[in-house]
C-alpha cells in the first residue's frame, strides 16, 4: 500500500514538473508559470533587499545617465517589457554612460543599461532583446539560486562581483581571486534559460523576435572588430553560433507568427541620435586635446580653400542651384 501511495505521488509529482516545463514553452502563459522555482536559500523580500543595497553601490560608483529623455524612455520600454514577463518584483531601469556594450540585472530587479548598448542597438526592438534577457535572470531568480549553489552567506557583502563593466576591473580581479569563477558568470544553463525566456518576453511585448539573433551577430561582428569593446561580463554569456541557432529554432518552434511586430521607434531613433551625439562630441573633444598645437598653428594660414576634392564637391550644389533658378 505504502509503496503505491509513494508511486502515486512521485507520479503527480512528475506530472507536474512536466505541466510546469510544457508551460514554459507555451508564451500565453507568461505570468502563471513560476520560473524562478528551485532551491533557493533567501525569500524575495532578501533579494529585493540585497539587490536594493548593490544597486546603491553602482549608483555610487558608476557614472549614471542624467538626460531625463533617455531615462524615463529606456525605464518605459523596460517596464513594458517586465508587465510581460513572469517577473513577480517591482523593476527599476537605470542608465549608465559607458561606451561598452552591457546591460545587466542585480537580484531583486534592479536593471542598469549601457549607453554602449543603446548605441549598438540600431532598432528599438534589438535593444529590447537585450534588457528582456536581463529581466529573464531576474524572473528566473539566476543571482540567488547561483549564491545559493556557491554558499555565498551574503550577496551584498560581495560588491561588484556579479556586475563588473564599467571599470570595475581591480575589484573584480582581486575578487576573483577568493571567489570562485562560477560566481562571476552565469552557469550556461542560466544564460541559455534567460535567452529562452527573454526572447519569449520580447515576443509577448509585441517585439519582432527576430532582433534577437540581429542583437546577436551584432555582438558576434563588433566583438571580432573591436575586441574588448563588449564589456567582459556580457563577453562570458557564450556569445556563438550555437545560441543563435538556437534562438532561430526556437522562434519555429514555439513563437506563432502575428501579423504585426513592433520593429523600431522615432522615439528610440531619437534616443539614440541624441546618445551618439554626444559619443561624437567627446571624441571630438578627444581629439582636439591630442592635436591641440598643430591645429592652431595650421589654422592661421588656412585661409584658401582646403582641398581640391572640397572644391568640386562645393561646386556642384551651385551649379545645381543656378539650373533651378534658371
Ligand atoms: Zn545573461
Amino acid at each position: 500500500m505504502r509503496l503505491t501511495c509513494a508511486g502515486a505521488v512521485l507520479l503527480i509529482s512528475s506530472l507536474t514538473v512536466a505541466l510546469a516545463d510544457d508551460k514554459k514553452d507555451d508564451p500565453s502563459q507568461i505570468g502563471n508559470r513560476d520560473v524562478g522555482k528551485g532551491f533557493n536559500c533567501y525569500s524575495i523580500d532578501k533579494e529585493i533587499a540585497m539587490g536594493k543595497q548593490l544597486a546603491g553601490e553602482v549608483q555610487r560608483q558608476a557614472k549614471l545617465m542624467d538626460d531625463p529623455i533617455v531615462t524615463e524612455y529606456v525605464n518605459r520600454v523596460g517596464q513594458n517589457l517586465a508587465r510581460n514577463s513572469d517577473a513577480k518584483v517591482p523593476f527599476t531601469f537605470q542608465v549608465i554612460d559607458d561606451p561598452s556594450l552591457n546591460a545587466f540585472a542585480l537580484p531583486g530587479g534592479f536593471i542598469f543599461v549601457h549607453t554602449g548598448l543603446l548605441t549598438a542597438a540600431e532598432t528599438e526592438a534589438e535593444m529590447a532583446s537585450a534588457v528582456a534577457h536581463e529581466i529573464a535572470h531576474v524572473a528566473a531568480r539566476h543571482m540567488t539560486r547561483q549564491a545559493c549553489r556557491a554558499q555565498v552567506a551574503n550577496i551584498a557583502t560581495l560588491p561588484l562581483i556579479l556586475l563588473g563593466g564599467w571599470g570595475g576591473y581591480a575589484v573584480r580581479q582581486a575578487a576573483s581571486a577568493v571567489i570562485p569563477m562560477t560566481f562571476l558568470s552565469f552557469s550556461r544553463g542560466y544564460e541559455a534559460e534567460a535567452d529562452y525566456l527573454g526572447l519569449q518576453y520580447l515576443y509577448a511585448a509585441g517585439y519582432d523576435p527576430t532582433a534577437a539573433i540581429d542583437m546577436f551577430e551584432k555582438m558576434m561582428s563588433l566583438e571580432k572588430r573591436k575586441p574588448g569593446s563588449i564589456a567582459k561580463v556580457f563577453a562570458t554569456h557564450p556569445m556563438n553560433d550555437d545560441r543563435l541557432k538556437k534562438t532561430q529554432a526556437e522562434i519555429q518552434k514555439i513563437l506563432p507568427q502575428k501579423a504585426e511586430y513592433v520593429v523600431d521607434t522615432s522615439e528610440y531613433a531619437e534616443v539614440r541620435a541624441r546618445l551618439l551625439a554626444l559619443e561624437n562630441q567627446r571624441k571630438l573633444r578627444s581629439t582636439q586635446k591630442d592635436s591641440n598645437g598643430p591645429v592652431l598653428r595650421r589654422s592661421p594660414g588656412s585661409g584658401a580653400p582646403a582641398t581640391p576634392g572640397d572644391d568640386s564637391g562645393d561646386d556642384r550644389p551651385t551649379i545645381k542651384r543656378r539650373d533651378l533658378v534658371e
